[in-house]
């Protein structure tokens, strides 16, 4: 029950969502003045052309071939229909998933991490710094600035940094270089604000430099379209017309993002995000203009956020802790075009176990929040009698968070 695509149908395009908003985005505002920001004020960190995606108008973008012949090494990824979770659950739903735990990193992040490195080194910048949280976005940057021979520097998030040493084993056998933050206060379990207030810190100070962000920026956004855009063509191939709904998990937003932007202008397709009850940003947190980070250096963003200085709990195993939200999801949610659901760990935990259990695959911790999401949706469709097609974003395998697993099968894991 897998749907591939030829080589020959990778999307050489992503969609642009930006021009087809429901509402107009409102504009990011300088953190010093409360102005609009312009290219200039974001060129320390960003080189010339992923500034201009973050505020194209153009509905799609090319995708540079150097970018697609790397993006090849994993891509098209395949669609598969879990037809014995459908069995287990006796459901009449149909449950398709974009399978993104077979790239290098194990997530959807190098789909952005690529064209992010190759930017930077087409405008001369051999250096890279960025924040890493449960690590994905390090080791997707690592691999990037490898095929580009580059020098990466991870801030990874002190308290991911003591629990998960596999993670940094990889990040250094890509040739990164990992340190944890925050790096002023070894005592501080860190958070992702603070990891990117000491990676935007870096940058900033060095002109050989430029900063990465693995999610919530418009351009991330655009680079993961790639995953809805095969999903289209591919439930094609399975037969299906459009999904009723389109679901994924919500960290920042970008693999949500990439799975169902390219569904948003068709009104019968519903759009869902599933988040942490510990890090509820889009279900219980203020649309207003914050700061990306905890020391207010980044740009003030209109979105869903919980506070900049938002500090996870550390009993959360599954990533998703960012305490704010991409403003192209927030404005989609604000908008009433995208719903939003919470679910306490436990939850997500025993969705995992279920889908590893009936299709064999071992999720993320984070897959675990749309798993839950999709059972939900797919027990709801039994108890109406309703044929429903739920596509969604598995946006990455579990293999390096057997801990969390550990302690889930062993009842160590708080449901919070
Ligand atoms: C980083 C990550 C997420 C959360 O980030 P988004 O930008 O919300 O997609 C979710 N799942 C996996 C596997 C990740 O690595």
């Amino acid at each position: 029950m897998q749907f591939h695509l030829p080589a020959d149908k990778m999307p050489t395009a992503w969609y642009n969502a930006l021009p087809e908003m429901p509402e107009p985005m409102q504009p990011p505002l300088h953190p010093g003045t409360r102005e609009p920001v312009g290219p200039d004020d974001l060129a320390p960190l960003f080189p010339m052309a992923l500034i201009q995606q973050e505020m194209s108008g153009d509905i799609w973008v090319d995708i540079p071939g150097e970018v697609i012949d790397i993006l090849r090494l994993w891509r098209p990824t395949p669609l598969v229909r879990a037809t014995r979770l459908e069995q287990a659950l006796g459901t009449p739903a149909r449950i398709y998933f974009k399978d993104e735990s077979v790239s290098p990193a194990g997530s959807h992040k190098p789909n952005t991490a690529v064209p992010q490195a190759f930017y930077n080194k087409q405008e001369g910048v051999n250096r890279l710094t960025t924040e890493t949280g449960a690590g994905q976005w390090g080791t997707a940057l690592s691999f990037a600035t490898a095929q580009y021979d580059m020098e990466c520097k991870v801030y990874m998030v002190r308290a991911s940094y003591n629990q998960k040493p596999y993670r940094k084993i990889l990040m250094e056998t890509w040739g990164g270089e990992v340190v944890p933050s925050p790096i002023a206060d070894p005592d501080h379990p860190g958070s992702l604000g603070l990891a990117i207030s000491d990676a935007v810190a870096d940058a900033v100070g060095r002109t050989d430099t430029h900063y990465a962000l693995g999610s919530v920026l418009n351009h991330v956004l655009l680079h993961q379209t790639v995953i809805g855009l095969e999903a289209k063509d591919q439930l094609e191939l399975a037969g299906e017309r459009t999904p009723d709904v389109v679901v994924g998990c919500c960290g920042g937003g970008s693999n949500l993002g990439g799975i169902a932007l390219p569904f948003m202008t068709d009104p019968k397709v519903r759009l869902l995000a599933a988040e942490p009850a510990s890090c509820p940003t889009l279900t219980e947190g203020t649309f207003e203009y914050d700061f990306g980070d905890s020391a207010g250096m980044t740009p003030l963003m209109p979105m869903y956020t919980l506070g900049a200085d938002f500090v996870p709990p550390s009993i959360h195993a599954g990533g998703l802790r960012y305490h704010g939200d991409s403003p192209i999801i927030s404005a989609l949610v604000k908008a009433g075009r995208m719903e939003a659901v919470a679910y306490p760990q436990g939850k997500t935990f025993e969705a995992a176990v279920q889908f590893a259990r009936t299709e064999g695959k071992l999720p993320a911790p984070e897959a675990g929040h749309v798993l839950r999401a999709v059972i939900d949706e797919a027990l709801a469709a039994k108890e109406l009698d309703e044929e429903r097609v739920i596509l969604f974003s598995y946006c990455g395998h579990g293999f390096l968070d057997l801990a969390a697993y550990d302690d889930f099968n062993n009842g160590r894991l708080i449901d919070a």
